[in-house]
């Protein structure tokens, strides 16, 4: 069976439910297809705890203007005290003055709070578990092969990163996918007992598995979180949970040998998100920029942002951008 519709717009991240959302008050009928069995993308919070993204920041305005709309509140990164350093040879030093995210604001909750409230405005609208495979331009509109039967468009949004547009068959400028070879674990404690010690929650280590570590506490500090960032590859050793958190006790003390729970996301192994590409992350932040729509197709998602591009706020930019596209096309 083949659904009609007016504007079909793939992947349910914040940028393509941005524009679904924009679309929608503008009275428009829009579909959202999604891989997942979940929106958000590589927006992801598991009990509290971001695993995805978790910070955005004072120039941020799109980002700020939508928690303001949504009514969702955020508060700074702890960044009181000094940050812990561990060398290559093991040398550990804990007397530096500085907070590697100070400035960074966090959102109360979780940032999935920010995906799951425009999920819930544009309701039946979202299809999850429903991969795209593959589409095609004709003289009606465009038809979507997905896993579960067909849509037919009259426009459609590709909100996906340009790589896994590639792997579609549709031929788009290569653009690495950001943040997509890396990997997050959180784990959480009773308190965030480091604080007494002078300590922010911040370290970087030349040493295995963590490279960067943040705390990633409540707002009240009624509980306490450190995360950090896997080295490239590094989740995918068996062994990583205990090795990470032995490195978290050799950084931060014996309290941290016993977490509560740990909570790892490996993006480079989820393939709504990493392609073979992304397994080995750019060395510096790639130049992004935006794709010129192809016909009835139009492309958005963070990586297609000419501002901000692979944060949040691009994501909302390049939703922007699509929703100003759409207007082109319909003239
Ligand atoms: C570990 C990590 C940390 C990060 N930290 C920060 C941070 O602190 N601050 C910040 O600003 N940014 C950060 N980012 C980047 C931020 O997460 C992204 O900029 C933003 O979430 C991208 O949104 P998007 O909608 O463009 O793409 P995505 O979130 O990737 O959305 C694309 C969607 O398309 C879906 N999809 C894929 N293939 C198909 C298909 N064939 N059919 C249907 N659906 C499909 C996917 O499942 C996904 O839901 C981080 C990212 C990661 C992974």
């Amino acid at each position: 069976m083949t659904d009609n519709t007016e504007i079909c717009i793939v992947g349910a991240g914040l940028s393509g439910l941005a524009l679904a959302a924009a679309l929608q008050d503008d009275g428009r009928q829009v579909t959202v297809l999604e891989a997942r069995n979940r929106p958000g993308g590589r927006v992801m919070t598991q009990d509290g705890y971001d695993l995805g993204p978790s910070w955005i920041w004072p120039q941020n305005r799109r980002m700020l203007l939508l928690l303001d709309q949504l009514g969702l509140r955020h508060f700074p990164q702890y960044a009181t005290g000094r940050l812990v350093f561990e060398d290559a040879q093991g040398t550990i030093r804990r007397d530096l003055d500085f907070a590697t995210m100070g400035g960074a604001r966090r959102v109360v909750g979780g940032l999935s709070c920010v995906t799951d409230a425009l999920a819930a405005q544009i309701g039946d609208s979202l299809r999850l578990s429903c991969a795209l495979r593959g589409l095609q331009s004709g003289p009606e509109g465009v038809t979507l092969t997905t896993e579960t039967g067909r849509v037919q468009a009259a426009r459609v949004v590709l909100a996906l990163p340009p790589r896994l547009v590639a792997e579609l068959g549709v031929s788009v400028p290569d653009m690495p996918t950001w943040m997509a070879g890396h990997a997050k674990l959180v784990a959480t404690y009773a308190a965030p007992f480091w604080r007494a010690q002078g300590l922010n929650g911040d370290a970087i280590s030349h040493r295995a598995p963590l490279a960067e570590i943040h705390d990633a506490s409540p707002e009240d500090g009624s509980a306490g979180a450190l995360f950090g960032f896997a080295h490239p590859g590094a989740a995918r050793d068996p062994q990583f949970r205990p090795k990470a958190v032995a490195q978290l006790a050799r950084l931060f003390g014996s309290e941290a040998a016993a977490p509560k729970a740990v909570h790892v996301q490996d993006w480079s192994a989820e393939t709504a998100t990493a392609t073979p590409a992304d397994q080995i992350p750019p060395s510096g932040h790639p130049a992004y920029r935006a794709i010129r729509p192809t016909g009835r197709v139009i492309f958005a998602g963070t990586e297609t942002a000419a501002e901000d591009g692979g944060f949040l706020e691009g994501a909302l930019a390049s939703a922007e951008r699509a929703y100003d596209d759409l207007r082109a096309i319909a003239q």
